[in-house]
Parts: C-alpha cells; structure tokens; sequence
C-alpha cells in the first residue's frame, strides 16, 4: 500500500501522483462507502489516498481517503442539496482581480471572500494587468489595495507584460497547494506560465473571453509547477461555487462588519437598518467601507430571494 495525491477524476477513475512523480489511473474500492449521502463524489482533487496495485502497477485502488483539512463544493443547483466536492486540502485560493478588461467588481471581490472566510481558506489577492492601467485604474488599485490590506488579506498586483509582482506570486505558490479563481480572461493561465513556462497553458484572445456564455464543464486538475508547488484549476467556476450560508451569520464572513457588530444594540441585529446598529454607524463614518457594505446587503437580497422562491 502507498500514498498518494488524487490530481484529477473523471468519472469512476482517479489519476492518483505519488512521490516518485508517477501517476497511476485508480478506482475506488466497491463497497467504499460515502458518509455524507449528499455528497455525490467520493472523491475528488486534492484528496490524499492509500492505493494499491494491481494489474502489474498500471493501476490502482484506492483503499482509504485520508482526513480532509478543508473542502469546497458546487451544488447540482443553487437549492440542491446534492453538492460535488470540487477541491480538498488546499492552502491557500488565489483570487485574480483585473480592474479593467474585464472589470472585477467589489461585490464579485466580497462574495469570493467571504466564501472563502466561511471554508476558512486564506486568500492571496492577486491585482493583475497593471501594465494596462492608467491615472483612474490606478488610483482604484491602490483604494483596493490599500482596503483589503487593511483587512488582513494579503495583496499584490502583477502584470504579465512588466513582469511586476511575478517573483513574489511565485514565491507565495511555491511549496503550497493554491486554488486559482478569478473572471475569465483575467489572466490567470498566463500569469501561471510566466511562471513555470513548461505549463504552456491555453491562453484565451481577447475575443473569446469577451463573449457571453462561454461555459466549458471540465473537471478541476492540479497543476504541478516545476519551480515548486500545485495549483488547482476550477474551470467554468466562479468564485467558490456556492456555499452554504445561513442569513444570520453572513456578517461573520465580513470581518471588519463581524468585528463591529459586538456593538449593536441589539444582539440579533442583521445590521440592514435596525436601530442603533454600530455597523451602519460606522459605514456613515467611513471606517467601515461603503463598497464592503454594499456587497454585505448584495448577499443579504439574494438570500432573501431564494427564501422566497423556495
Ligand atoms: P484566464 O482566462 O484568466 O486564464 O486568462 P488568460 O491567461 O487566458 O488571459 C486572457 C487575456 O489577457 C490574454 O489575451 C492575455 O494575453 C491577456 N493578459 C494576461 N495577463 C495580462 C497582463 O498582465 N497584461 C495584459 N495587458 N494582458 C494580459
Ligand atoms: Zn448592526
């Protein structure tokens, strides 16, 4: 029996990676057994598994999955309960941001990190195309930047084309397993081949990530980077996927707004207009940011949407 990293799943075969660098297609044992019935693969990326041989090593079964540190999922649907597991075990999720072409919002910014707070995954933001911006865009960068440093995420703006920042996101990849997430064309398989350029990753042109609906329904892989460390490509998934979220404790996954809170009056304020409410107090203030609340309320409507359509 050996351990090894399960790279890639498609269907009931798993490529499993051990440590001597080979890769072995393996099936999961017959009466494996799912303990969450509404988990739909048992599974997935990321995962660590014990496996044994079998026809003469060109494949394998997998025998047992090791303790997960952490997980995401995607729902069948936004009310299923059926959920895939996409990813395990990771480190850290890369969120690229590009304030133009294509433009990034703040709440598409939000949404990603409080999801991200909820599974307890720390985020590296990754500010990209700067070569591109000019006195506005940069301005903005920096407004960001200097928001969400203040936050306690970590920040770094990066361009392809200067090669800014590409030495310290390959330092902040290296020796750790990194989900990348970010809008299309963003310049996510670009920035991972500035820097391992034997990746020779599919970059998309401008035209095609300018049209609407292009979703593809691969599955997620883990890349190896010869300069050290492993990424894990969600294609066609924005963000995290979704997450379950009670509406009382959204503001957790805010934390300035969460930190704040302890000073409302009234212990189950949703700090959407109750009276005495210490967190809209302090967006009036401005030491809480107009734009983070804004995205707090985004998330509270649709919540309160999807209570009325189910
Ligand atoms: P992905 O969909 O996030 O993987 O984005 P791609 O890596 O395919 O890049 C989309 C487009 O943006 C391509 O045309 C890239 O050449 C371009 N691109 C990527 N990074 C940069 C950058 O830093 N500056 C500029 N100007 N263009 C970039
Ligand atoms: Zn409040």
């Amino acid at each position: 029996m050996i351990q090894g990293t399960v790279i890639k799943t498609t269907g009931s075969w798993h490529t499993v990676l051990f440590a001597d660098g080979r890769t072995v297609p393996c099936r999961i044992r017959g009466k494996f057994r799912i303990k969450n019935t509404e988990i739909t693969n048992p599974v997935a990326v990321g995962d660590q598994v014990d496996v044994v041989f079998q026809s003469g090593e060109h494949t394998g079964l997998i025998t047992h999955i090791h303790e997960r540190k952490n997980y995401i999922i995607r729902k069948s649907s936004k009310l299923s309960k059926r959920a895939q597991i996409l990813a395990t075990n990771i480190d850290q999720a890369i969120l690229v941001i590009t304030l133009e072409s294509p433009v990034t919002t703040t709440v598409f910014t939000d949404r990603f990190l409080a999801a991200a707070e909820a599974y307890r995954i720390p985020v590296l933001m990754v500010f990209n195309k700067t070569d591109l911006y000019e006195e506005e865009s940069l301005e903005e960068l920096n407004n960001r930047i200097g928001l969400y440093s203040s936050l306690g995420y970590t920040c770094l703006a990066t361009s392809v084309i200067s090669g800014q920042g590409l030495d310290k996101l390959a330092e902040a990849i290296d020796g750790k397993t990194s989900l990348i997430s970010g809008h299309s064309g963003v310049g996510k398989s670009s920035l991972l081949n500035a820097i391992d350029p034997s990746l020779k990753l599919r970059i998309s042109d401008i035209s095609e990530y300018h049209q609407a609906g292009k979703h593809t329904t691969t599955f997620p892989e883990m890349i190896r980077l010869s300069t050290g460390g492993r990424i894990i490509d969600t294609p066609g998934i924005k963000g995290f996927g979704s997450v379950d979220m009670n509406k009382e404790e959204i503001f957790h996954f805010f934390r300035e707004i969460f930190t704040v809170s302890k000073h409302c009056r009234f212990h189950n304020c949703l700090h959407m207009g109750e009276p005495h409410c210490a967190v809209k107090e302090s967006v009036e203030k401005g030491t809480i940011s107009l734009s983070r609340y804004i995205s707090y309320l985004n998330i509270m409507d649709e919540e309160e949407d999807e209570k009325y359509r189910s």
